[in-house]
């Protein structure tokens, strides 16, 4: 059983006033900006390493990585790498007699062999490693093997595999995001295959710290080097294994945990940085508070969330330590919503980048919701709107994931993606769509697509949202509405109308929220507008309407809206002129007598849906109504109102 979407219900007495800022311990200046300059960066990162569509690997999901072990050496100061990887591995399919990896040209292997045994391969030109296994496995058959190889990963923009300098040390760092693994390490990246576990030993300079993934399990000195262990036990995409190696400082911090426990805050920031990065760090406990309790508790709370600084301007999620060039409320709270949507699910295919980019923009604009309600949520409002209708067209789903530009479009992945979640809340409401989106989060296992995500939606709300999301996530553009209002007897009614800013979507049916001042007291009323021109009729006794604006609130994406009062027929005509509409209440039928012909009635229930009722001799037949109450609109010869009047039908 489905419900209905909305009825014309008075939700609440709405009060413009100001509240104040609930919290302001943050700085927030500057978050509406922030926003674009994350998206630009992450967009800019993602174009870099995004290159012809040769870099699919054909034979990824062929395989299944259980786990794998990852030593590399890195000395900070120079650009260069040299690493050990052995893969545990199963095979999906019967007759399987290669491992096929992406792996950069620029790097040479060194050896690969199982257990000592070498085994041959060949390095092509189309950045493929495909590894001989010199037997056959059939589908569920384990195998494992190890890959040596060393090199100077190639520089393509905002690289892979970087290096730089802070106030004269060198620093060295990994970004990945969305195919940039193959330049420093052999592995499969794709959409299809996590590695379910990993520990990862990163042998550095002396005097230096080693981020990455998972829990630290130990630094040791050996040889006159250290090496740092990390340890992780979660899924994990190829693009979200990173490194970054420099003179670190590091301070933790601890997240409380309703049982008692905490979850652990690694920070690594530049020495120079220290005091302004804690600082500016501080606000990630609240944050991670807030994701804690709105959505599920972080995925990798028995490891570690953390920070480490690099030398890049923006930041990237990588799982379990999100890197940042600085640390910026927006920032910290955007890549840390990738945590939960990006890592722990992560968007099945690129059309689905909305469940990465499009949620960690809407969580950053709820924090603004949770810290600073009344200052910066609307502002967040106001510009990630503005920014999804900046142009007529384009829809969420990607349609050309061959485009890096598109699939990373700031206007529709990010803010209209994001903008497609909060009118999904205002439909479904707060605690049905908040507990579906945690029901995905539970149950969508390692990667999400859009179908899925709906029918969680759909399961929770009992709603049918294929509508929804044919115009809103399939579909382009939005709609402007048209409002005409006018006074009649005791009535305020209303007709709305639409036009469409892209053909693609010939309606989109929505609630929408209307705001009418009645002798100086602000209402919300909701619409539900389901056909072009529909009339609605709010009950108002002898209150008379002050003003009457559309989604005062922000909670649609729409724009160029019109507002008229409309002075009709019952307005201009002469005072004495007579409606009276009896018995009521009624049974079934009410008779008319008037002064002025009446040609046509039209009769709204309380959900705001209009029908025609057949009119002879004065007489209205109401047999095919049910019980209830109803507003008549008498009508002339030219549509227009003469009066309203409302009854009951019994
Ligand atoms: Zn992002």
């Amino acid at each position: 059983m489905k419900k209905t979407l909305f009825t014309a219900i008075i939700l609440s007495a709405f009060s413009l006033c100001s509240f104040s800022l609930l919290n302001a311990q943050f700085d927030l200046s500057g978050v509406i900006w922030d926003q674009d300059e994350i998206i630009c960066k992450e967009q800019e990162s993602a174009i870099a390493h995004f290159q012809t569509p040769s870099y699919r690997n054909q034979f990824a999901s062929l395989t299944d990585i259980h786990y794998q072990t990852m030593s590399w050496e890195i000395d900070p100061a120079v650009k260069y790498i040299k690493g050990v990887i052995t893969y545990y591995f199963r095979s999906r399919s019967n007759n399987l007699t290669q491992l096929v990896l992406d792996l950069s040209n620029s790097l040479v292997i060194n050896s690969v062999e199982r257990k000592g045994v070498p085994l041959s391969y060949a390095h092509s030109a189309d950045q493929l490693l495909t590894i001989d296994l010199d037997k056959t496995l059939n589908e569920d058959d384990f195998d494992t093997l190890t890959v040596s190889y060393e090199g100077t990963p190639p520089s393509n923009g905002f690289g892979s595999f970087e290096t730089g300098t802070h106030a004269g040390a060198p620093i060295l760092w990994t970004l990945s995001e969305p195919y940039g693994n193959r330049d420093w390490w052999p592995g499969k990246q794709d959409l299809i295959d996590k590695i379910d576990s990993m520990d990862i030993y990163i042998t550095t300079p002396l005097d230096q710290l080693a981020a990455s993934n998972g829990k630290l399990i130990s630094i040791n000195e050996v040889g006159g080097k250290l090496v740092h262990h990390w340890r992780h036990r979660h899924p994990i995409c190829a693009y979200l294994v990173a490194l970054a190696v420099t003179n670190y400082a590091a301070f933790d911090q601890y997240v409380p945990l309703p049982n008692g426990d905490s979850i652990h805050v690694l920070n690594y920031v530049y020495p120079e940085t220290l005091a302004q990065s804690q600082q500016a760090i501080s606000s990630t406990i609240d944050i991670m508070n807030f994701y804690n309790e709105k959505f599920i508790i972080y995925p990798w709370a028995d490891e570690k969330y953390g920070h480490a600084q690099f030398g890049w301007g923006g930041g990237q999620e990588h799982q379990t330590m999100a890197f940042m060039g600085g640390f910026s409320f927006s920032l910290i709270s955007h890549e840390m919503a990738h945590q939960w949507f990006g890592d722990k699910v992560t968007c099945g295919s690129w059309h689905d980048i909305w469940l990465n980019e499009g949620f960690a923009t809407y969580l950053a604009g709820l924090c603004l919701e949770e810290f600073s309600q009344n200052q910066y949520w609307p502002q967040w409002k106001t510009s990630t709107s503005n920014s999804a209708m900046s142009a007529p067209g384009g829809s969420v789903y990607v349609d050309d994931t061959t485009s890096v530009n598109r699939i990373f479009s700031g206007r529709l992945s990010y803010n209209k993606g994001a903008y497609v979640l909060h009118m999904l809340r205002w439909v479904m409401g707060d605690n049905d769509f908040f507990q579906a989106v945690r029901n995905y989060l539970n149950g969508a296992g390692d990667f999400g697509t859009t179908p899925e995500f709906e029918s969680y939606l759909e399961n929770e709300s009992g709603l049918d949202l294929h509508e929804f999301l044919a115009d809103w996530y399939y579909g382009q553009g939005f709609p402007s509405y048209h409002l005409q209002w006018s006074q009649q007897a005791d009535s305020l009614i209303i007709t709305l109308g639409q036009t469409q800013s892209d053909p693609s979507v010939s309606f989109f049916e929505m609630p929408v929220p209307i705001l009418v001042r009645l002798n100086g007291v602000d209402n919300i009323f909701v619409l539900n507008h389901t056909t072009n021109n529909q009339r609605f009729s709010i009950f108002r006794g002898s209150a008379s309407v002050d003003s009457i604006g559309i989604d005062p609130e922000l909670w649609l994406l729409s724009k160029n809206n019109t507002i008229e009062q409309v002075i009709t027929a019952v307005d201009d005509a002469d005072k004495s002129d007579r409606f009276d509409v009896f018995p009521n209440p009624a049974h079934d039928f009410v008779q008319i007598i008037s002064t002025k012909s009446v040609f046509s009635v039209e009769v709204i229930d309380v959900a705001g849906r209009k029908f025609k009722a057949p009119l002879a001799n004065n007489r209205v037949d109401l047999t095919e109504f049910n019980p209830g109450i109803y507003t008549l609109l008498l009508l002339d010869g030219n549509q227009k109102i003469l009066t309203t009047k409302r009854i009951i039908l019994s």
